[in-house]
């Protein structure tokens, strides 16, 4: 497959001369790591604190099955945070939690530190071990944090699971990673009111025979039904013993297991281990967001439920002994300016975010944001899928006015870190692009055969070299691991010994040699033989003023093989009423013509409210596609709201 290459950007955003004087990475690093890898990888892990020194660095003898740091012992949760209250530190604040409701909590490391020992020796005492499974199913509230590290202090494996996910979602993630405990509020509160969580784990754990104890949260004091396997964390944690001592773990003990997002389809228990893991979340947190611990404050928008929020609020930021914001709620409640009323009020200097919420706020309009001092905030991130160039625009201009270079980080949660990135202080970003893959890292862009394709060109996204953060399994399924990851390209797939990890995401590179995420391969659409990326599409529709987001899908069609609809949501102050709507579509389908030429014009544009997205909030195109080819919906578990699809195909029925 070679992906057609239609969109063009020029503008560049080069590093504010300031930042980029002060900045943690240089250039240089990316040279120092190309002419040697494995050392620039270990000098990366002396950021951490290890009890024991590695003897190699990478073990790559048994591929895909890679080992870093072998022999390496440390204790994850000492790293992110004894060791930052040993250096004086204890009275930084490490979390700055704010309710949905506006109650609030300030930890410090000093006191995160107690309730993660207190929470060990808990832990300890239901009889919860190293490498036992803990299932964890919490709303946005500082204890999900500090269950996560208590897990990692013990050596016991976490598997965090959204609390907006079902019984169903909950037990077959319990019965996967066979776990012992649940660790789960009476409730969270979402849109303004208490959203119970209890029953959902009363009948998963009904469902769940390994489970031995229920460790339960109160949050919103809501009546809870009770078993005797329950056990408040009151009556419990808060009552525990407030030293423990941390113990060593080898490099290669299991961390947790996470499922992805489910996006493509059944999720994936993606395995993570210590060392190496830590190694590069420490490491890309630092490097990408130019952290400096001591006056910054981060704030990264992610569920704790998500790889970004274990990545990048749990354990990247407290192993560099940050201080952030984290938030309980949604963006909209009380009021559509919760976001930048959090930033005003904490003086948030890096902000994290989807692109989905971006696109979100662009509806809601310019005016919100603009109504709060954003001066604080000097670098923006986004994560979580391609961010259409004029969303990066608006994102920069209206949040970031025009100073804070953005960030577009691409990863997953099986690459564990950020993979590919701007630095802020390095680069010259293009709108849309995430540029170029960090230092110590090796993306490519390749066509069927793997061979890399020109600048200009488009193909598959892959890996070429094994990172430190990379999964080392799907949780008791090697072969699925192998099938999944390893066999598309290179020795997994017969040809040549080099071993290829295959991302599942199609990319291009523009003349410059900077990459594009052009969105998930199996998403590709075939136009009169030549393959279109969705994203491309989608970012020529919201480059039109009146549209805030847009998800393109390829339908079957008669003449063209494929032909693409699109589904649009307008933004804010457009009028789509009568005649008016009728000739969006028909500038719509012009503008995209003009823009990327006639090929890739939309057969059909619908105009709709809202767009079926994941629980973390990621477009899920394949029911879409089932609408616009009028089949029935596939699996919906995953989706966020699925009133959603009932209106979207009452919609594609009357328009034929
Ligand atoms: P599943 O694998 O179960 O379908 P998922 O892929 O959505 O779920 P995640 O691991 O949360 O689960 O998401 C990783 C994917 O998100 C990437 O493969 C890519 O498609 C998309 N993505 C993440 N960040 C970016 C980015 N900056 N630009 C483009 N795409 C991105
Ligand atoms: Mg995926």
């Amino acid at each position: 497959m070679s992906l057609e290459n239609l969109y063009s950007e020029t503008r560049t955003f080069p590093p504010p001369e300031q930042l980029a004087a002060d900045a943690n990475i240089k250039a240089g690093e990316y040279t120092e790591a190309d002419d040697d890898r494995l050392a620039y990888w270990a000098k990366q892990a002396e950021r951490l604190t290890w009890t024991k020194p590695w003897d190699e660095v990478l073990d790559w003898s048994n591929p895909p099955f890679a080992k870093w740091f072998i022999g390496g012992e440390l204790n994850v949760a000492y790293n992110c945070v004894d060791r930052h209250v040993e250096a004086g530190r204890g009275d930084k604040v490490a979390i700055h939690w704010e309710g949905e409701p506006g109650d609030t909590r300030t930890i410090t490391y000093a006191e995160l530190l107690k309730l993660v020992s207190q929470a060990a020796n808990t832990l300890t005492e239901l009889g919860v071990g190293a490498g036992d499974r803990v299932a964890i199913y919490l709303p946005m509230i500082p204890e999900a944090a500090v269950a996560m590290l208590a897990c990692a202090r013990i050596g016991a494996t976490h598997s965090v699971v959204f609390g907006g996910f079902s019984v169903d979602a909950l037990s077959t993630r319990i019965q996967d990673a066979d776990a012992k405990l649940v660790i789960t509020a009476d409730g969270g509160y979402r849109r303004g009111k208490p959203s119970a969580l209890k029953p959902t784990v009363d009948e998963a754990v009904a469902l769940c025979p390994s489970i031995e104890n229920v460790l339960v949260v109160r949050r919103t004091g809501q009546d809870v039904a009770w078993t005797d396997k329950d056990k408040w964390w009151h009556e419990t944690v808060e009552q525990a013993g407030t030293e423990h001592e941390a113990q060593p773990f080898d490099s290669e003990h299991p961390l947790f297991i996470l499922y992805t997002s489910g996006t493509t389809g059944k999720p994936k228990g993606i395995l993570h281990t210590t060392g190496g893991y830590l190694t590069q979340t420490s490491y890309t947190h630092n490097a990408v967001f130019d952290l400096k611990p001591e006056t910054d404050v981060y704030w990264c928008t992610a569920d704790i439920g998500w790889v970004t929020g274990h990545s990048y609020i749990v354990y990247g930021p407290l192993s560099n002994g940050a201080t952030q914001v984290m938030y309980e709620g949604t963006p909209d409640t009380p009021g559509r300016d919760r976001f930048w009323q959090i930033v005003d009020k904490y003086k948030v200097s890096i902000l994290y975010t989807a692109p989905t919420l971006i696109r979100t706020m662009m509806k809601w309009g310019d005016d919100i944001p603009a109504g709060y001092d954003l001066s604080s905030l000097r670098i923006l991130g986004s994560v979580g899928e391609p961010i259409n160039p004029e969303a990066w625009i608006w994102y920069r201009k209206n949040i970031g006015h025009d100073r804070t270079p953005v960030v577009d980080t691409w990863w997953q949660t099986e690459t564990g870190s950020v993979m590919i990135s701007p630095l802020p202080g390095v680069t010259a970003s293009k709108p849309g692009s995430a540029m170029t893959a960090l230092p110590g890292i090796s993306a490519d862009v390749v066509d069927d055969t793997a061979e890399s394709v020109p600048n200009g060109g488009g193909g598959f996204l892959v890996l070429r070299e094994p990172w430190p953060s990379m999964l080392r399994t799907i949780w008791g399924d090697d072969k699925r691991f192998i099938d999944t990851y390893w066999s598309r390209f290179g020795a997994g797939a017969g040809q040549g010994d080099e071993w290829i990890y295959f991302a599942g995401d199609g990319a291009k590179r523009d003349e410059d040699g900077s990459i594009w995420l052009l969105g998930r391969v199996d998403d590709v659409m075939l136009i009169s033989g030549h393959n279109i990326s969705t994203t491309e599409v989608e970012s020529a529709l919201v480059s039109h003023p009146s549209v805030a987001e847009s998800a393109v899908v390829g339908a079957t069609d008669p003449t063209t093989g494929q032909a693409i609809v699109a589904f649009v949501i307008p933004r804010g102050n457009v009028d789509t009423a009568g005649d008016a709507g009728e000739q969006l579509t028909v500038d719509l389908r012009n503008h995209v013509a003009k823009k990327l030429g006639p090929i890739a014009k939309p057969r059909q544009i619908m105009l709709v409210a809202e767009l079926p997205k994941t629980r973390s909030g990621k477009i899920m195109r394949r029911l879409l596609k089932d609408v616009a080819e009028h089949r029935s919906l596939g699996d919906v578990t995953t989706l966020q709201d699925s009133a959603v699809m009932d209106l979207i195909s009452a919609g594609m029925k009357t328009t034929k």
